[in-house]
């Protein structure tokens, strides 16, 4: 009675306000499921509304309902269990005292409700951020904040992409104002940009906001989006990603032994850590702060395609950069040989990654083939009296605790005592998936794809009505795939590099694949191409014309709008994962790694991560084309190779019965390719590479 009453005296609005808001401003609850449960119950309209934004869920609810909420049981246990775990942090790693990095990306990927990411380049950085606050890794990192991020893909009636820029209401951003406010020098400007903090479980996120009213209209614009406009707003953009970005983390009192450029985007920073190598040691010589500025840089590369390398006329990197160069003590000529393969060579425009590569002490590709890609590609570099830098690979991964959906964590750990959650260098017993259940493993499959093929059906019956096709097309979306053919799932950014539409290379040959009458097979699709990607575009159209193609009866599928939300559900629900980019395009490619999280497995061209983890059984792989054969035989040879792998074992193995009613075959692979893909290309493993080249990690 008692306690009821004390309750009752409690139950403020306003305090449970506050603790859910605390909650929110941490963004752990992107990877731990139980920090989320709370703002689930608070409104699952709004929860789903807000692409499951704990702020926005709040904000959409009232007084009345939280007084509600919190005079129930279930819901004040859920908070408390919320907060006690971000009490319980695991114990860090033990890392060098003293020694601390800081890490410079373009785009984070740490949850669909912040728009802030185009692809697997921001994946892999929220990856990386999440990771080390699991570890306890001393690292902090900077990146700009956008104002309506990437951009929102609608297809139009005839499958046309249609770019929507959204407004993001930085209220409803888990991030908070530092006080900083910087001024960076862009061409004969003082640009200001605010800094604002994100706290990733253990690890801060600085995000610069230029959008500020005593900026000139066009250098608000330099924090607007992510990846547009014309090259002379990327080159601005990029000053003060590297410029600004460094002296934000200098103004905030971090002072990194490491400045870790993940991706050529950042490279000005050098030029950044040069001015203060200069100021800190005024009677040295260019040589030696130059040096100076390699002890402290490391650099990741993430691209085999030349046009993913930006390069930009010297003449206006002179005039943009030109404030901090001078203050470097660079003279023109020196700041063009920095961007240049041969310092001599006037017709050479200025390359970031050049500039990365020139300014570092450590490169590294991000797979063992990419990193021989990369050696080839940046050999004829001229070193003159500096000694060449070497390029490594560190093969990418993935955070497993956001990859892997929670009903599969909880099916591991009842099945394995695999502790998903427990994402230390310990490990997770992996292994252990190999003696699984196959009969729960294949009631966990089933589960998995029948729940993505009703997101699918829900999602493009949406799609249709707001496309203007009224009922008939919603009705037709929402009979579209079965619920136990085997399905195939293909999501990623729509380079073209990546073949989205190969699989239509031969579409009679397809159909008779995808719709025979005892083996049905169908495909789900899901990706964006950039807004000036017209070749993607037509891809993306490609695509949807298939999803309409009356030979195909409705088993292809294609969603819009792909994120990481998109991303979750789709790796966990495909039983196969297709990859076909143009080998060697795909520097890593990360999405493969996901599916195995969930029982599911790849058949993917030998390309970027997937040479070193395909071991025969834990999945397929299409024998190479021919070296030397021009793009029509590539595309022929790869699509002939699908065809072949899905017509003679993929499809018969998925649909073979024999054993007790399971595919046995399939499920053995299965369980293998969880034994085997998980415990090699997580984060973890990711990060102890990446700590013993930053010098963090005692031997
Ligand atoms: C994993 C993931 C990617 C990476 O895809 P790849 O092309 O295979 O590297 C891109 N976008 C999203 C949303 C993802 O979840």
């Amino acid at each position: 009675m008692a306690d009821t009453e004390a309750a009752r005296l409690t139950n403020q609005p306003h305090e449970t306000r506050a603790r859910l808001r605390a909650l929110a401003m941490d963004l752990s609850w992107s990877w731990r499921e139980v920090r989320r449960r709370p703002f689930q119950m608070l409104d699952i309209r709004a929860w789903e509304a807000t692409r499951h934004s704990p702020l926005g869920t709040l904000a959409a609810t009232d007084d009345d309902r939280l007084k509600s909420l919190a005079a129930g049981a279930a819901f004040m246990g859920a908070l408390d269990a919320a907060e006690a775990d971000a009490g319980a942090m695991p114990a860090p790693h033990p890392f060098i005292a003293g020694q601390s990095v800081a890490y410079y990306c373009s785009e984070y990927a740490l949850h669909e409700s912040l728009a802030q990411y185009a692809g697997g380049l921001g994946v892999l950085a929220g990856d990386h951020l999440k990771q080390a606050s699991d570890l306890g890794m001393p690292l902090c990192a900077v990146g700009l904040l956008y104002g309506h991020g990437y951009y929102r893909q609608e297809l139009d009636e005839v499958g046309r992409t249609r770019v929507g820029l959204p407004h993001i209401d930085r209220a409803t951003l888990p991030i908070q104002p530092t006080g900083v406010v910087i001024a960076c020098p862009i061409g004969r400007r003082q640009v200001h940009a605010q800094v604002w903090r994100m706290r990733v479980g253990r690890i801060n996120l600085y995000l610069l906001d230029a959008d500020l009213a005593r900026n000139r209209p066009e250098d608000r614009e330099l924090t607007l989006g992510l990846y547009r406009g014309d090259p002379l707003l990327r080159l601005r953009q990029q000053v003060l990603l590297g410029v600004g970005g460094a002296m934000a983390l200098h103004a905030l009192g971090e002072r990194p032994t490491v400045h870790h450029l993940n991706e050529g985007h950042a490279a000005f920073a050098s030029i950044e850590l040069l001015r203060r190598a200069r100021e800190a040691n005024p009677e040295g010589t260019c040589d030696e702060w130059l040096d100076s500025v390699r002890a402290q840089v490391v650099f990741t590369t993430h691209t085999p395609v030349p046009a993913g390398h930006d390069r930009y006329q010297h003449a206006d990197v002179l005039r943009e950069l030109g404030p901090t160069t001078r203050a470097a003590g660079l003279t023109a000529k020196a700041l063009a040989s920095l961007g240049r393969e041969h310092s001599g060579n006037a017709e050479e425009p200025f390359c970031m990654t050049v500039l990365a590569l020139r300014t570092c002490r450590a490169c590294n590709g991000v797979a063992a083939l990419h990193g021989e890609v990369s050696r080839e590609m940046w050999k004829d570099i001229e070193w003159g009296n500096q000694p060449p830098v070497a390029i490594s690979s560190i093969t990418n991964g993935v955070h497993v605790p956001t990859w892997c959906d929670p009903v599969a964590s909880a099916f591991w750990r009842d099945q394995c005592r695999i502790d998903t959650a427990a994402n230390t260098v310990a490990g997770q017993g992996w292994d252990r998936a190999e003696q699984v259940d196959r009969a729960a493993l294949w009631s966990l499959r089933s589960m998995l794809r029948s729940r993505l093929v009703q997101f699918v059906r829900e999602r493009c019956s949406k799609s249709a009505l707001s496309r203007g096709e009224g009922a008939a097309g919603a009705l037709r979306a929402s009979q579209l795939l079965r619920d136990d053919a085997l399905t195939i799932g293909f999501a990623r950014r729509f380079a073209t590099y990546k073949r989205a539409p190969l699989i239509f290379h031969d579409v009679d040959r397809l159909a008779a694949i995808l719709t025979s009458a005892d083996r049905p097979v169908q495909i789900i699709f899901a990706g964006k191409a950039h807004p000036r990607d017209l070749g993607g575009q037509a891809y993306a159209q490609r695509v949807f014309e298939m999803t309409r193609d009356p030979r195909l009866e409705g088993r292809v599928a294609l969603l819009e709008d792909y994120d990481m939300e998109i991303g979750r559900l789709l790796t966990s629900g495909a039983d196969l994962w297709l990859n076909n980019p143009i080998r060697p395009m795909e520097a890593s490619g990360t999405s493969g790694m996901k599916p195995p999280l969930a029982g599911g497995m790849n058949l993917s061209i030998l390309d970027g991560w997937w040479p070193e983890g395909f071991d025969g059984r834990n999945g397929w792989a299409p024998s190479p084309a021919p070296e030397g054969a021009d793009a029509d035989a590539t595309d022929a040879h790869d699509a002939n190779e699908l065809y072949r792998l899905l017509e003679s074992e993929i499809v018969p193995m998925f649909w073979d019965r024999t054993g007790g009613g399971l595919p046995t075959e399939w499920l053995d692979r299965s369980a293998h390719s969880a034994a085997t893909v998980p415990p090699r290309f997580g984060t973890v493993r990711m990060l102890a590479e990446y700590s013993r080249v930053y010098g963090i990690l005692g031997e």
